[in-house]
């Protein structure tokens, strides 16, 4: 199990500081954190990736407008991170395979088609924990759950 403990909205805040630069003006950036959630056992780099991968996926999703969401909220024992776009949606004839390793819809030189892959094992394999999406046109949302041991009441 992860070592470190960290502040997950640190460094989704990181990401997306980092991320600035790529997002166009006419995305907006809504985040909406649960504040009262604890710091969490997790590889800090590593959910970095995570938190561009999907960003990034959003964002060229959308195109030039649209709006980014970035949530989080809990259920027991789980942290969740959930990161929405209003863009197109996945089509249902790719949804089965977007997680496949070199899996991409996008022109040659612009997606690898790696980038779920390694978000999937990075959060099932490295934190043990799950990623879900739900799409349909106009809102596609990937929930990240963190698994982490709730304080006994
Ligand atoms: P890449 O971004 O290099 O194509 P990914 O593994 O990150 O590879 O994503 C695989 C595919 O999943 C994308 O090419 C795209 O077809 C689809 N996809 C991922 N995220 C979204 C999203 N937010 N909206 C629509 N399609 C998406
Ligand atoms: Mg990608």
């Amino acid at each position: 199990a992860p070592h470190q403990i960290v502040d997950v909205h640190e460094l989704l805040d990181a990401t997306c500081t980092m991320l600035q630069a790529k997002i166009p003006p006419g995305i907006r950036i809504v985040k909406e954190y649960d504040r009262g959630l604890p710091r969490v056992p997790a590889y800090a780099a590593e959910l970095n990736q995570v938190w561009t991968n999907l960003i990034d996926n959003a964002i060229s999703a959308m195109g030039e407008s649209g709006t980014l969401s970035v949530r989080t909220s809990r259920d027991p024992g789980n942290f969740i991170v959930e990161i929405a776009d209003t863009g197109p949606g996945i089509p249902a004839d790719i949804r089965p395979r977007i997680f496949e390793p070199f899996f991409t819809t996008k022109a040659v030189g612009e997606g690898t088609g790696l980038g779920l892959d390694i978000s999937y094992r990075i959060v099932v394999k490295k934190h043990h924990g799950d990623i879900r999406v739900e799409s349909s046109p106009g809102d596609t949302r990937f929930r990240v759950y963190l698994p982490f041991e709730e304080e006994p009441i």
